[in-house]
């Protein structure tokens, strides 16, 4: 009897390490693979040999970005979608980018001037080179308006946008790859320079099937290439132009695409109040707020007019919070039916003397935790109230009220604001970090004291009233190209005159 059940148990062992194995091994990326996560920026450059640099836990992890940039689930399993993407037709720009000298200089900056000149040197052994002109005059025209820009094409000397064909090695260190995966790519300001892989059958959408898997369409391909020589880096918004991974037909921009483009040149856009045909000609491009829910109630606060209690990116949405009221947006601009709602209509549980939600945040297991006075309640992702307690279980001392929590993507720290100081609570191990607090002067260019902070899409942002700002995690300061204005970037409002006045650090 023994006996046997040992030989059984031995079966069971032997049975649970093969699956292991086989598990480990699906999801271990190939050494191609591997350098697919490098090249586009999920895995960190490799000091020597792959399998010393990275842990399985690692790998997943970047299995897990490439997966949520592409729209996919991320599970960090290299399922048969996943493996896929390393071999779809793509762009050869990172999609993300990490040390802090590239992502100030290579990201994000535009030419700084309204007129940009463009050159082709070549065609393709399928397309010929006045043929690449009239595409090239297309595709720009396509970006054009959301600049404010004009394009001027030359026939020789240098031009800020070099458009050329070449294969494999041709000189700039990115070889192109042959046939099929990577087919161009291009040089963000101010270098300018685009590239066409030649090894591709390039086709001209007019005259042929774009859904031809062979046939790849030119200019598809350049209105995402523009976007980078324009100065924008790769959306993981699926419908974008900017996403990173071939997609035909391109008709027009996606909102992403456009505001993009407003972060870039908007500064420069702006009309003086005297423009008033430019501004119309904007304000198209913002839907009317409409109040789609309690419209028949009164003394509805007005977003418009940058009056709000906080706001937070909650389970990839965002809230806006006034008042007693909550609106919903699945996107920048893009409000959920049904909003604005009542905070204890969304928040089941809410006691009713809190009558309105300054710091709000949500945890890393989804919840999210409401702070008032000194005072905490945590609710499930359902929004039902599963704890409650003393702002002081965080480590806080007592009297302190917050003015803003947040959680961090960048080292899943919550940050925790009370006016120009900071704490920093480490969720994982339930204890405030050593050395807080600290006080704001530390995040430079943001201003004191903000009003909201939040995660979106990847990027750290602060805002305070009429202004918000994007934060380098890594340069530990507000990005250069702001604040903008938060009502027309983040709620569907009309550019203003007084708008331009926002555009700078200074209180006016
Ligand atoms: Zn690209
Ligand atoms: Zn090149």
């Amino acid at each position: 009897m023994a006996a046997s059940c040992s030989v059984l148990c031995i079966i069971v062992l032997i049975l649970q390490v093969k699956c292991n194995t086989i598990f480990l091994e699906m999801n271990t990326p190939t050494p191609e693979e591997a350098s697919f996560l490098r090249r586009y920026g999920y895995l960190p450059e490799a000091q020597g040999d792959i399998d010393f640099s990275y842990t399985p836990q690692s790998l997943a992890e970047a299995v897990r970005k490439m997966q949520q940039f592409a729209g996919l689930p991320p599970t960090g399993n290299l399922d048969e979608e996943t493996r896929s993407l390393f071999k779809k037709k793509r762009c050869g720009v990172k999609d993300i980018e990490k040390s802090p000298r590239s992502r100030r200089y290579i990201l994000q900056q535009g030419w700084g001037k309204k007129t940009i000149t463009y050159r082709v040197l070549n065609g393709s052994s399928t397309l010929e080179k006045e043929r690449v002109r009239e595409l090239m005059a297309l595709g720009l025209a396509v970006w054009a308006p959301h600049g404010g820009l004009r394009f001027k094409q030359l026939d020789d000397g240098h031009a800020d946008i070099q458009v050329s064909f070449a294969s494999k090695d041709h000189g700039d260190g990115f070889p192109f790859d042959g046939p099929g995966r990577v087919v161009a790519h291009a040089f963000p300001p101010p270098h300018g320079a685009m590239h066409f892989d030649d090894d591709e059958v390039w086709g001209d959408g007019a005259d042929e099937d774009i859904s031809d898997d062979d046939v790849t369409d030119f200019f598809a391909v350049a209105v995402h290439e523009i976007g980078h020589a324009l100065g924008l880096s790769h959306s993981n918004v699926k419908a974008s132009v900017m996403y990173p991974y071939y997609q035909v037909p391109v008709e027009k921009l996606h909102m992403d695409d456009i505001l993009g483009m407003q972060e870039l040149y908007l500064k420069e856009e702006l009309p003086s109040s005297g423009e008033s045909t430019e501004r119309a000609s904007r304000s198209s491009l913002a839907p009317h707020f409409t109040q789609t829910a309690d419209s028949r109630e009164e003394d509805l606060p007005d977003l418009c007019l940058s009056h709000y209690d906080t706001i937070q990116a909650i389970h990839d949405k965002i809230y806006v919070f006034e008042e007693e009221w909550v609106w919903v947006f699945r996107d920048r601009r893009e409000l959920e039916e049904g909003y604005p709602r009542r905070i204890h209509d969304v928040f089941i549980g809410l006691p009713k003397h809190v009558q309105f939600i300054r710091a709000i945040y949500q945890k890393i297991n989804g919840n999210i935790v409401i702070f008032s006075g000194r005072n905490y309640w945590e609710f499930s992702r359902r929004f039902r109230l599963v704890r409650r307690g003393r702002a002081s279980e965080f480590g806080l001392p007592r009297r302190i009220e917050l003015t803003t929590a947040f959680l961090s993507n960048y080292n899943n720290r919550t940050y925790l604001i009370s006016d120009d100081h900071f704490w920093r609570y480490d969720e994982q191990r339930d204890a405030m970090d050593r050395g807080y607090p600290k006080h704001m002067a530390a995040w430079r260019r943001i201003p004191t004291p903000v009003e909201a902070a939040m995660v979106w899409k990847g990027d750290t942002y602060f805002f305070c009233g009429p202004r918000f700002w994007r934060f380098d995690n890594e340069l530990v300061e507000a990005h250069e190209y702001y604040p903008l204005p938060t009502a027309q970037v983040w709620f569907p409002c009309e550019p203003t005159p007084e708008m331009n006045k926002y555009l700078t650090n200074d209180e006016s």
